[in-house]
């Protein structure tokens, strides 16, 4: 088995993993129409940060 294979294959579980994780948030957002409040990152991302109020 090749270093490149070997590559190529973790790259695919992880693409599988982060592609299932998101299905799974998106599924859960489109089965709760409601606000999930100010925790839920999803709904407020806390990406930036913020130095004004
Ligand atoms: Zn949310």
């Amino acid at each position: 088995m090749s270093p490149l294979m070997y590559a190529a294959g973790w790259i695919l579980v992880i693409t599988a993993l982060a592609a299932a994780l998101a299905a799974l948030h998106v599924l859960i957002h489109s089965r709760v129409p409601r606000d999930h409040g100010p925790a839920c990152w999803w709904c407020h991302p806390h990406l930036l940060p913020r130095r004004r109020g």
